[in-house]
């Protein structure tokens, strides 16, 4: 296995990390959690849906893609009534997440690309991603990858809501890893919904997430029982050409020099 072959990033020695480098390949770091996900799945899904997504995308375009170990855990308190699950505080994400960042940066790696699998960590990973664009001289993005999958799952879907351990997430499952999957202990729920707010920030209107704890006894928003294997292989094939689409576009960017329109000298000493 060489460099251009190779796509998972631990399994390069050092002098391939160098070809690897030299080949421009965009650096994936997938971000879950470990999150209770109701009584039918496992409470690794969001860090094995980006993880394997990833993947997926590393086999198919191998010659210009490196998948980093995933970081699986985020910001999670508000599950924490829920037995398991594994709570970040959100500055000690962002602050691990952009020692990865800026570490692939030093090394020489322009293009770095988030793959989040867990909403609640969507704020944070913007944020490492804008953090590492400013404190580095290489590009990096991120993606909820489950964005990429909105279309075709409002194409097969035949519940309304796209939330948690719900028809999409568990459709997914179903086609990647049905052996994790209860089906029989699977069981629709709904947060509560107002006319501005909602208990699970499902509104269009209102950030507001509350202590699951407070509105569910299942952990669960949204209907599972909807699911298929079917219509989590239509997702998933949605899902990773967009990625890769997404990858080549990325590589392609322009990292332009920056002109300074000042008239005058600036203090570029100035740390933040
Ligand atoms: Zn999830």
């Amino acid at each position: 296995m060489d460099a251009a072959s190779e796509y998972r990033y631990q399994r390069l020695t050092w002098p391939q990390m160098n070809d690897a480098i030299a080949a421009k390949k965009v650096v994936l770091l997938p971000t879950g959690s470990t999150e209770q996900h109701g009584p039918h799945l496992p409470l690794e899904v969001d860090v094995f849906l980006a993880e394997s997504v990833c993947l997926e995308v590393g086999r198919r375009a191998a010659d210009r893609v490196l998948v980093l170990p995933p970081v699986s855990y985020g910001l999670n308190r508000h599950h924490i009534d829920f037995p398991g699950t594994i709570h970040i505080e959100p500055e000690a994400f962002i602050a691990f997440c952009l020692c990865i960042t800026k570490s692939v940066a030093y090394h020489g790696f322009e293009k770095i690309l988030i793959v989040n699998g867990h909403g609640s960590n969507a704020p944070l990973v913007d944020l490492v991603a804008r953090k590492t664009v400013l404190e580095t001289q290489s590009l990096c993005a991120a993606v909820n990858y489950f964005s990429l999958g909105v279309e075709a799952f409002n194409q097969v879907k035949d519940t309304p809501v796209m939330a948690h351990a719900d028809e999409f997430e568990t459709s997914l499952l179903l086609h990647l890893a049905p052996e994790r999957v209860q089906m029989d202990k699977a069981v629709a729920g709904n947060d509560v919904v107002g006319k501005y707010m909602s208990s699970d920030s499902t509104s269009p209107f209102v950030r507001f997430s509350d202590y699951w704890g407070r509105w569910t006894k299942l952990g669960v928003h949204g209907d599972p029982t909807a699911a298929t294997a079917e219509k989590g292989k239509i997702i998933w094939e949605a899902i990773i050409p967009r990625l890769i689409e997404l990858v080549d576009e990325f590589r392609a960017w322009p990292i332009a020099q920056r002109s300074d329109q000042h008239a005058g000298p600036v203090q570029s000493q100035i740390r933040w």
